[in-house]
């Protein structure tokens, strides 16, 4: 359950009417995330630790408020270093001096193309619009009733999860804001809802949110290279693990449009205050709504499945109230109106895991792109030199008609501290995180293919391989004259690890590689991915 649908339209007429709005509801301050260098004792920590399996979570209807919600938030103090998922992840760099785009960029040069799969971005929702306030006005009556009309909402940024062939996140901006709504009109017209934004994003993106950039930016500056494991931020969450996300804007009971007098004139007046009351239970309502849907899963949102329709990350102000809801019997010509709620701005971090159901894991120059090439149309470049591939190719394989076809992605060279984050770290390892299953690569071609298999083993952990199938190709088969090293590998799998399943290919010359994808094909086995929501 991550945003609730607004169904609950609170009637214009409701105010005008006597019977006063009870509300009892606790409005909560806006406030704002804090930073504490240690650990802080006064607030609870989070009870368990964030983890990237976590991230699954469901995108789900969009469910309407239910009638007695009460605002349950309570404070939480999360490791900054936890919630960037431990400290070596490189989604720390945004913070610091985007040390990802470096890395990008250093990608882009040598592939000559965009490589970008890490995203923040800010998103803003349109404002509403103000009320108007206007007369009716005809012949007859030069003075006639109050018509002024509302504002119109402000836009909604809405997100769509789609199933793009080339996926990348290239195509996203920085920044997105949607439209504010227009003001209401005389003759009781409503304003226009300003334009939403609905962004595309790809298959396999995760969207966390993430506190203002510039602000930590500033807190990090000092503490470059540190570590973040005494660094935690205060967030508001509420009984499902929502942060609490706030918005300007005025205060219940506030945010009126004068057109004649000020407003200390009608403060002081029992009339307006009168008024006044039942407007301020109107905006109460207004504000909890907000509240109440301006909230974000902590574990973010693991996009893994097509939306059929977009789903709504940040609404837009509610418009301002027109004049003509003002008229009471002590109030006449009513010459005022009311602003309309501002939009909110919150900040997202982007990460694309390519939705792959099986990863070739190999040191470099293993032949893992030679292999990708061999078992599917896919044509990752092969090189003789280490980080060929920046950017993980995926394959498409069709074993046979009766079997579901299944993806190959071939990610970049692990090397020895990969998991210390030498070379490109193992920050590609997400991208196979959810397959069912792992495909090492090992060159028969090497002196000692037992210890290569082993730097991989020990690199991507036992963490990574639970619960995973896994299978061995032994590359380069042709390099391997009298076979010894193949027999040393296949040992060493069978004394060590008895359901995984070993094959020598040649893929230059095509040997085996049938085999291969069978065998592929069996631990590639998972449930699909992309149904559809
Ligand atoms: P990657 O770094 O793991 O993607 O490895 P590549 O697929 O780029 O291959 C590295 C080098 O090994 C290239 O020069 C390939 O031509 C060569 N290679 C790949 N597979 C074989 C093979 O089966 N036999 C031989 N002799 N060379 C191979
Ligand atoms: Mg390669």
């Amino acid at each position: 359950m991550i945003r609730r649908l607004f169904t609950r339209q609170f009637s214009k007429i409701s105010i005008l009417r006597n019977d006063s709005l009870t509300l009892e509801r606790q409005i909560i301050e806006p406030k704002d995330f804090k930073i504490h260098t240690s650990k802080p004792t006064n607030v609870k920590p989070l009870e368990r630790t964030i983890t990237a399996e976590k991230y699954d979570m469901k995108i789900a209807e969009l469910d309407p408020v239910e009638e007695q919600i009460e605002p349950d938030l309570t404070s939480v103090a999360v490791s900054v270093a936890d919630y960037f998922l431990g400290n070596t992840h490189h989604s720390h760099h945004v913070f610091y001096s985007n040390l990802i785009n470096i890395k990008a960029k250093k990608a882009a040069k040598v592939e000559n193309r965009k490589f970008i799969d890490l995203r923040l971005v800010r998103l803003t929702s349109g404002s509403g619009g103000d009320g108007c306030v206007s007369f009716f006005k005809d012949n007859f009556k030069v003075h006639g009733p109050a018509d002024g009309g509302d504002g119109g909402r402000g836009g909604h940024v809405f997100i769509n999860i789609v199933d793009q062939h080339a996926a990348s996140l290239h195509a996203i901006k920085k920044r997105y804001v949607a439209r504010a709504g227009s003001k209401g009109k005389g003759s009781q017209l409503d304003g226009k809802n300003g334009g939403d934004v609905i962004i595309d994003l790809p298959l396999g993106t995760v969207i966390r949110w993430i506190p203002e950039p510039h602000l930590f930016k500033k807190f990090m500056s000092g503490r470059e290279g540190q570590s973040l494991d005494d660094i935690y931020m205060e967030l508001k969450l509420d009984h499902l693990d929502n942060i609490q996300m706030f918005r300007d804007g005025f205060e219940a009971g506030s945010g009126w449009i004068f057109k004649e007098h000020d407003e200390e004139y009608f403060r002081d007046r029992e009339f307006f205050s009168e008024l006044n009351e039942k407007v301020k239970g109107f905006d109460e309502e207004t504000i909890f709504e907000e509240q109440y849907n301006d909230r974000f899963p902590i574990l973010g949102l693991d996009c893994n499945k097509v939306t059929e329709k977009p789903l709504l990350l940040l609404r837009g102000g509610k418009g301002g109230l027109g004049n003509m809801h003002f008229t009471t019997k002590d109030i006449k010509g009513p010459k005022f109106c009311k602003e309309g709620r501002p939009g909110i701005t919150a900040n997202f971090l982007l990460e694309l895991k390519l939705i792959a159901d099986l990863g070739l894991v190999g040191l470099p120059n293993a032949g893992k792109s030679s292999l990708l090439r061999a078992i599917s149309k896919a044509r990752p470049r092969v090189g003789h030199w280490e980080f060929t591939t920046l950017q993980p190719t995926v394959g498409t394989i069709f074993s046979s008609i009766d079997k579901d076809p299944f993806t190959v992605a071939d990610i970049p060279g692990i090397i020895k501290g990969a998991s210390e984050n030498k070379g490109m770290g193992l920050d590609f390892l997400r991208h196979i995180e959810r397959s069912g299953g792992l495909v090492y690569v090992v060159s028969l071609g090497t002196a000692d293919p037992v210890a290569d298999l082993k730097i991989l083993l020990e690199e991507v952990g036992p963490e990574r391989m639970k619960d995973k199938r896994v299978l061995i190709v032994a590359t380069k088969a042709d390099l391997s004259d009298d076979g010894k090293n193949y027999q040393k590998l296949r040992e060493f799998i069978e004394t060590n690890y008895q359901d995984w399943k070993i094959i020598p290919v040649c893929a230059p010359k095509g040997e085996n590689v049938e085999k291969c994808i069978k065998l592929m094909g069996e631990i590639a086995k998972s449930e699909k991915k992309t149904d559809s929501l």
